[in-house]
C-alpha cells in the first residue's frame, strides 16, 4: 500500500484512541517520496512504556525495499545537489516553521512511544528544531576559501561539495532531536539521506518526514527504512552510501564504526556515557543539588547527558541527605499526566537490567539511600516505572559504576580533594561530559583544563551544545573525526575540492618544462 506524502499524517500513533480491538498500524517506510507499507512478513511491536499497549508495528524492512530506498536517494542526488543552496535553505526555513506548528503532535508521539513527560518531549523537539534553524544558514556555513595569485596569474580556491547518499541510525532516547541532528544538516549541504529511526519509537521520524515533504523537500531526498541489525548492516555495507551518522550504545556504535569504515565510508559515532558531577563544598548547595537532581532523574535518566555519578568533595559529603529529600519529592507518572516529573523507562528489559545493576551495587557494599524499585503508579500498574534511586559509597570496581545504567539511578562517591576527584573521573573510560559545581574560579579553571571529557559544565549540568558549536563527546563516547552539527557537522557531510586556475595571456613558443612546477 502506498500513501502520497502530504501534510495529513498517513500514520498517526498517538492521536488515535487506543482500543483492544484496534489493529495497530504498520509504520510505513518512506521511499522516493511515497510512504509505503513494507512487504516484510516480520515486524516488531512499538510499545507504550507506560501502559504496554502496542502503539504500532514496525516492519523489518526487506533487502529489496532497502535497496529501493538507497536507489531513490541516489536518483534524487544529481538534481538536489544542483539545487541552489538558497533554495535548500528556504526549505529548512519552512520546515522550522512547520515543526513549531506541530510541536505538540510530535511531543505526544514521543511521549506515547518513548515515555518521557510531555514537557520533556517538547524540549526534545525544540533542541532538534535549533539544528534546523542552524541549517538555514548553510550558504555561509559551507563557504570555501580563496587565495588570489598563488603564482603569477594563478588563483587557488576550495569549495565544499556534498558527498552523495548519506545515512543515519538513531537511538530511542531522543526520537525527534537526534534525527534532526542528522538529516537537516546532511540535506541542506546537498546530500540525499536514508534514515533508520530507533525501532522502539519511529513515530516522530515519520511526522518529521511528512513535515519535510510539506516544506518542499523533493521526493527521494529523505528516505526512511525501519528495522534492526539487518538493515543497519545493509547500510554499513552498501556501496552507494558514502557516510553514516550513528547515535546509540557502544556495542552497536563500535560495530557500525568498524563495519562501515571498512567499506570506506565516513562514520561519526556518538555512544554511551557515564557523566560525573564534582561538587566542591564552596558551591551553592541548593543550586548544585537542584541541577544534579534534574540532570540525574530527568527523562528517567535516559539521556546521554544525564549526570549519573556525583563526586562530593570534602565538606560537601554531608549534602547527600538533602539530595535524597529532593529526589524523593519527584513525582513518577505516565508522561502524559500533567504532574509527572519522570516517566517510565523504555522497556521491561531495560527495567530488569536497571534493577539488576542496583542490586549488584547493594551486594557489593553500596548503601541504598533511596530505592525506587518497588514503585507502583496508580492507573499505570503495568508501566516500566522505576522511582528515583540513590546509591552511596560507590567505588570504581562496582558493576553499577562500570556500566552505563541509563535509568533514574544516581551514584554518589566521595573524594578528599579536587585533585583526587578529577583523577577519579579521568580514569573512567567514557568522555561524554563532566560538570563541576563551585564558586572558585581557580577550581573551575583547573577542572576545565584537566578533565578528560568532551563537554564541560561549570555550575550547570552537562549542556547539549547549541548547534553553532558541536556535540563533542570524547574517549569511548565517540568514534570518528568530525562531530555532530556545528562546523564539524558541515565538514562531515561535505568534501573539499581545491581548484587552481590560470587566466592570463600565455606565452607562445614550444618550450616544455617537465620539472615540478614551483611558483
Ligand atoms: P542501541 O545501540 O541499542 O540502538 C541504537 C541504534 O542501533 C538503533 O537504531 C538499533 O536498531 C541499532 N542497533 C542496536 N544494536 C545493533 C547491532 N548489534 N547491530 C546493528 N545495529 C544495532 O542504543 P539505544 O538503546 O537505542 O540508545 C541508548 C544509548 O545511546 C545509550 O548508550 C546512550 O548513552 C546512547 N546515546 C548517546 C548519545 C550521544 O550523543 N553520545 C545520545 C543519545 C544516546
Amino acid at each position: 500500500q502506498i500513501f502520497a506524502a502530504s501534510s495529513n499524517s498517513c500514520f498517526s500513533t498517538a492521536a488515535e484512541p487506543s482500543s483492544k480491538h484496534r489493529t495497530p498500524a504498520r509504520v510505513p517506510n518512506l521511499i522516493g517520496g511515497a510512504f509505503v507499507n513494507s512487504q516484510a512478513s516480520a515486524s516488531i511491536d512499538v510499545i507504550n512504556p507506560a501502559t504496554q499497549e502496542v502503539v504500532s508495528q514496525l516492519p523489518l524492512t526487506t533487502n529489496e525495499e532497502f535497496k529501493a530506498a538507497v536507489s531513490a536517494a541516489k536518483k534524487a542526488f544529481p538534481s538536489w545537489r544542483n539545487t541552489p543552496v538558497t533554495t535548500r535553505q528556504r526549505i529548512m526555513f519552512k520546515l522550522q516553521q512547520l515543526i513549531r506548528r506541530d510541536t505538540d503532535k510530535l511531543a505526544i508521539s514521543i511521549t506515547t512511544e518513548q515515555g518521557k513527560t510531555l514537557k520533556d518531549a517538547q524540549g526534545d523537539v525544540f533542541r532538534g528544531l535549533e539544528v534546523v534553524e542552524h541549517a538555514c544558514g548553510m550558504a555561509t556555513l559551507q563557504m570555501g576559501e580563496y587565495v588570489s595569485n598563488v603564482s603569477n596569474g594563478i588563483d587557488t580556491y576550495s569549495i565544499r561539495e556534498p558527498l552523495g547518499v548519506c545515512a543515519g541510525i538513531c537511538p530511542f532516547n531522543f526520537p525527534a532531536m537526534i534525527p534532526l541532528w542528522m538529516f537537516p544538516i546532511a540535506v541542506t549541504c546537498g546530500n540525499t539521506f536514508v534514515l533508520k529511526p530507533s525501532e522502539k519509537d519511529p513515530g516522530a521520524s515519520i511526522i518529521l518526514a511528512e513535515l519535510a515533504s510539506e516544506a518542499g523537500l523533493p521526493d527521494g531526498v529523505l528516505n526512511i527504512v525501519h528495522g534492526t541489525n539487518d538493515v543497519v548492516n545493509a547500510i554499513c555495507d552498501d556501496d552507494d552510501i558514502r557516510a553514516v551518522s550513528f547515535v546509540g550504545s557502544n556495542t552497536a556504535g563500535m560495530h557500525i564504526y568498524g563495519r562501515a569504515s571498512a567499506k570506506g565510508k565516513r562514520v561519526q559515532s556518538n555512544m554511551g556515557a557515564k557523566n560525573h558531577a564534582i561538587v566542591l563544598p564552596d558551591a551553592s548547595e541548593d543550586a548544585a543539588l537542584n541541577a544534579i537532581v534534574a540532570a540525574g532523574f530527568g527523562a528517567a535518566g535516559q539521556r546521554c547527558m544525564a549526570l549519573s555519578t556525583v563526586v562530593f568533595v570534602g565538606g560537601a559529603k554531608s549534602w547527600e541527605k538533602k539530595l535524597v529529600e529532593r529526589a524523593k519529592a519527584l513525582r513518577v507518572n505516565a508522561g502524559t499526566e500533567p504532574d509527572a516529573d519522570l516517566g517510565p523507562v523504555i522497556s521491561k528489559q531495560a527495567k530488569e537490567r536497571i534493577h539488576k545493576l542496583i542490586q549488584s551495587g547493594v551486594e557489593s557494599g553500596a548503601r541504598l539511600l533511596l530505592d525506587g524499585r518497588d514503585i507502583v503508579v496508580p492507573g499505570y500498574e503495568h508501566g516500566n516505572f522505576i522511582g528515583p534511586t540513590i546509591l552511596s559509597g560507590v567505588t570504581a570496581d562496582m558493576e553499577c559504576y562500570k556500566e552505563e545504567i541509563f535509568g533514574p539511578v544516581l551514584l554518589c562517591l566521595e573524594a578528599d580533594s579536587l585533585e583526587e576527584a578529577i583523577n577519579f573521573v579521568n580514569r573512567n573510560k567514557y568522555g561524554n561530559g563532566a560538570s563541576i559545581f563551585t564558586t572558585s574560579g581557580v577550581a573551575a579553571r583547573k577542572f576545565q583544563t584537566e578533565i578528560e571529557a568532551g563537554q564541560v559544565g561549570i555550575n550547570v549540568p552537562i549542556p547539549v551544545p547549541l548547534p553553532f558549536f558541536s556535540f563533542t563527546g570524547s574517549k569511548a563516547s565517540f568514534a570518528g573525526d568530525l562531530n555532530f552539527y556545528g562546523k564539524a557537522g558541515v565538514n562531515f557531510f561535505t568534501q573539499i575540492k581545491t581548484i587552481t586556475q590560470q587566466w592570463k595571456d600565455l606565452p607562445g613558443g614550444s618550450a616544455v618544462n617537465l620539472a615540478m612546477p614551483t611558483s
